[in-house]
């Protein structure tokens, strides 16, 4: 059972990596001895996470499609002792009791230890790459794992003062441990847009001289500060492709922790038309009719991966849902 059913939150079906039906407890984590009540309940699985790592039981090289692998507190006994930080994901209802997640950094054994010591439950292995094989709800428990993860690798030196700084609230906060300072430090999250424009029957795609050869994407850009979401779509369109946009939609989110963004996905309709490259960023961009993009393959273009915000806009418009 889920605390918050995601098909029924908004209009659109959820994006890969944003269901994953976490109750985020909030509550318990405000208590100071929430780690320790996370640990008594014999059905928390443990997240273990090396070096921005997740824990996968089947490899693709099995060729059975890779499984999260959660491993039990006795199963993992040694590894919370040595874990560098612990963070409690939340939980999830099943029948009468409830499954606790709890992430763990385990970051600190060197290779050959980690790989040697986790063997019985499986290898680690690149989220960004394995994501598009698992289904959305686990992979969005291993993406949040991994997310705050990251956030507590760059963030255990106070950034105002430069003091050491502690885990509390079971992993949701650092604090500054100088008197006179005590900075709270809270996860970050990097807003990031992500657009199609459209142009009647055409929409506008570039691509990065950095991609494959022949990848096509919607163009994306980091909201700034003092900037409305509305406000970075139409800026980065005109900054990367010199067009003027207007009736900017929000259409869907998605967390994309590689390594701390929040895609915010939208439409927005063109003003103009010529195509100018201001800032350099894309080698390349073009107006793309639909009969065009659903021959993509014989002129050795593609799109990006289902996973992605970006196809989800493209096909979205592509089939029109
Ligand atoms: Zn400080």
């Amino acid at each position: 059972m889920i605390i918050f059913d995601p098909y029924e939150l908004t209009l659109h079906t959820p994006n890969h990596f944003s269901f994953g039906g976490l109750d985020r407890d909030v509550i318990s984590r405000e208590k100071a001895s929430c780690l320790d009540y996370v640990l008594e309940n014999p059905e928390t699985r443990i997240v273990p996470i090396w070096r921005s790592l997740n824990l996968f039981s089947n490899t693709v090289e099995s060729g059975t499609p890779p499984v999260p692998a959660y491993l039990s507190i006795q199963d993992a006994t040694d590894l919370i002792e040595i874990a560098k930080n612990q963070v409690y994901l939340g939980k999830q209802a099943v029948a009468s009791t409830f499954i606790s997640y709890l992430a763990i950094d385990i970051s600190s054994l060197e290779e050959d230890e980690a790989t040697n010591k986790l063997a019985p439950w499986g290898k680690f292995a690149d989220l960004r790459d394995i994501g598009p094989l698992i289904g959305g709800i686990e992979g969005s428990i291993l993406a949040y794992a991994r997310g705050i993860m990251f956030w507590h690798n760059r963030n255990g030196y106070c950034g105002v003062c430069g003091t050491p700084t502690i885990a509390t609230k079971g992993g949701h906060q650092r604090n500054c441990t100088k008197k006179g300072c005590a900075c709270i430090h809270f996860p970050r999250t990097d807003p990031a847009v992500i657009m199609l424009v459209k142009d009647d029957d055409r929409v506008l795609l570039g691509r990065q001289k950095i991609w494959p050869d022949g990848l096509y994407s919607t163009l994306a850009g980091f909201v700034e500060p003092g900037e409305t979401i509305e406000h970075a779509v139409a800026r980065e369109v005109y900054e990367e492709a010199g067009i003027i946009v207007k009736n900017i939609i929000y259409q869907h989110s998605q967390p994309w922790p590689f390594p701390s963004s929040l895609m915010l996905g939208f439409t927005a309709e063109a003003c103009t038309k010529k195509i100018n490259l201001n800032d350099a960023e894309l080698e390349n961009a073009q107006w793309f009719t639909r009969s065009e993009m659903l021959n993509f393959e014989t002129q050795e273009k593609y799109l990006p991966r289902k996973v992605s915000v970006s196809r989800r806009l493209i096909d979205d418009w592509l089939y029109e849902r």
